[in-house]
């Protein structure tokens, strides 16, 4: 399968209730051979409106932080844990992650990203430890099945408080310089054949 094959599956889905309150779903954009993906928790009213991954007050605070890091969006691929809006910006449930979970396992086998990003504790729950607290994790690279995975704070949660910008800008200055490393050595590999 590709990528347009699962969006086109994702858009179709029916799995769990939030696509009928949703309007759009968001299933996620990018380089598609990005070696660096970033997992939120799911749309909020304007991706909601408008189709695509944190692009409201949220995604402006992530983008300046990405710049900040020297990151370009589009080189990138922006996603979350769910596709679909959950009613009045709640978490979603463990139901619904489980149920659009298999779009995101199947994201990340097409994408084959080198470090997953993941903003928040319903991404981190998701893709590293079930029950696992942010902040007892954010900060801590975790090494699993070819991955490198950094949780770090949610940009929502840096609206509502402003002490967790340091330490996610330590995360982010964490993660250029462990994707650079990443970049030059595959760069040198691409020489040496
Ligand atoms: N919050 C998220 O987790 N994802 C978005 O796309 C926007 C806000």
């Amino acid at each position: 399968m590709d990528l347009e094959t699962l969006r086109q599956k994702a858009l179709a889905c029916q799995e769990c209730s939030l696509r009928q309150g949703a309007r759009k779903v968001v299933f996620g954009e990018g380089n598609p051979r990005a070696g660096l993906m970033l997992v939120g928790e799911g749309p909020g009213a304007r991706e909601d409106e408008l189709g695509r991954p944190f692009v409201g007050p949220a995604g402006e605070l992530l983008d300046r932080i990405l710049v900040a890091a020297g990151f370009k969006r589009e080189e990138l691929y922006i996603t979350n844990v769910v596709k679909c809006r959950p009613p009045g910006n709640r978490q979603p449930v463990p139901a619904e992650v489980q149920a659009c979970r298999p779009i995101l396992e199947a994201q990340i086998k097409l994408i084959k990203p080198k470090i997953i990003v993941c903003l928040g504790a319903v991404a981190t729950q998701t893709l590293i430890a079930p029950g696992a607290s942010i902040t007892r994790l954010r900060g801590r690279w975790i090494a699993r099945d070819g991955i490198r995975y950094l949780p770090t704070f949610h940009p929502a949660a840096l609206l509502r408080d402003a002490a967790k910008k340091r330490p996610v800008w330590e995360d982010f200055k964490s993660l250029r310089d462990v994707y650079r490393a990443l970049q030059a050595e595959q760069l040198s590999l691409e020489f040496e054949e």
